[in-house]
């Protein structure tokens, strides 16, 4: 397949590097001037995507996604799919799909969990929303480039399923935060705590692959002075566009803003230096730097 790829950052360098490893003919743009192994430098972003049977974006957020969208819609052949990658709110994702639709052209939004090391690995997980036309076109692409293509309905839906996800990832890693601080005060064992959660009902992914205590459960960033991993930013990014799409969809979603506002004062609080979201724990022994 020939497949222009627009944004080759962390993620989408080595995204696009595993399609052209894997046979697949790959033109990529970056306004930065980011390159990835294998794929063809293009110009312009017109010129990566006019001869593309589907273009990828991965994106910043999206109002960027937005205005390249303006740029590659009009100049890609009839027939071929946009697929953005990206995380960005739900009413972007919907109004460039319609965008797309409009111009005869396939549209998915495919947001990913995984990672660096998932988009390196080839083992994302893929949350899309779109027509089966497009899904069908695009399952052997999510094959290379992830483990598990999930089709979450029509468009929008993709990026619906990924803030619902990261807000009970962000909930979740918080509580469990707490509880580590509270049990430390309690004086309850950290090993005793993880060993008794991770086998009960108070288990989740933050606790049992991913415990924000350092020496506690298998290896996870708290073992490397909280190097991401995931960083806060991140999650803060996530919560706040499902904080929109709450608003937008008048759902009530308290333990989501509760969980925003925090993640925002430690963004806050970090002034660049980038740390694991599971650094939460470190700010409840702290209760001075809440
Ligand atoms: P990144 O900042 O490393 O990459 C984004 C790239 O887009 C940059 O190289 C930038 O130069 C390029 N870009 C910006 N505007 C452009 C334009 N108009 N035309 C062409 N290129 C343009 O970010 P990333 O970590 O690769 O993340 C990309 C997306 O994936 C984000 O939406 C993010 O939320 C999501 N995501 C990231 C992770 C992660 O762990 N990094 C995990 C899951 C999802």
């Amino acid at each position: 397949m020939k497949i222009g790829f627009i944004g080759l950052g962390n993620m989408g360098a080595p995204m696009a590097a595993n399609l052209a490893a894997a046979g697949h003919e790959v033109t990529g743009f970056d306004t930065a001037g980011t390159t990835a192994e294998g794929v063809a430098n293009a110009d312009t972003a017109e010129a990566a995507v006019q001869a593309a049977d589907v273009v990828i974006t991965m994106l910043p957020n999206g109002q960027i996604l937005r205005k390249v969208a303006d740029t590659v819609i009009p100049a890609m052949k009839q027939g071929a799919v946009l697929l953005d990658c990206s995380t960005v709110d739900v009413d972007s994702a919907r109004a460039v799909a319609e965008q797309a639709n409009a111009a005869g052209l396939g549209a998915l939004d495919a947001p990913v969990s995984g990672g660096i090391g998932g988009a390196q690995g080839g083992t994302l997980t893929f949350m899309v929303g779109g027509d089966d036309g497009a899904f069908e076109t695009a399952k052997p692409l999510f094959d290379i480039m992830g483990q598990k293509a999930v089709h979450c309905g029509p468009s929008g839906n993709g990026q619906a399923a990924k803030i619902c996800n990261n807000m009970i990832l962000g909930a979740t890693m918080i509580v469990t935060c707490e509880a580590f601080a509270l049990a430390d005060k309690l004086g309850l064992d950290r090993q005793a705590m993880f060993d008794v959660v991770s086998t009960s009902s108070g288990y989740s992914w933050s606790m049992n692959a991913y415990c924000p205590a350092p020496g506690i459960g298998p290896k996870s960033p708290s073992d490397n002075e909280y190097k991401p991993g995931f960083a806060a930013e991140l999650m803060l990014k996530d919560l706040t566009l499902a904080m929109q799409a709450a608003e937008s969809a008048d759902a009530d979603t308290p333990i989501g803003q509760a969980a925003r506002e925090l993640y925002r004062r430690f963004v806050e609080d970090e002034d660049g230096n980038g740390r694991d979201f599971s650094a939460m724990l470190p700010r409840f022994e702290n209760r001075g730097h809440q």
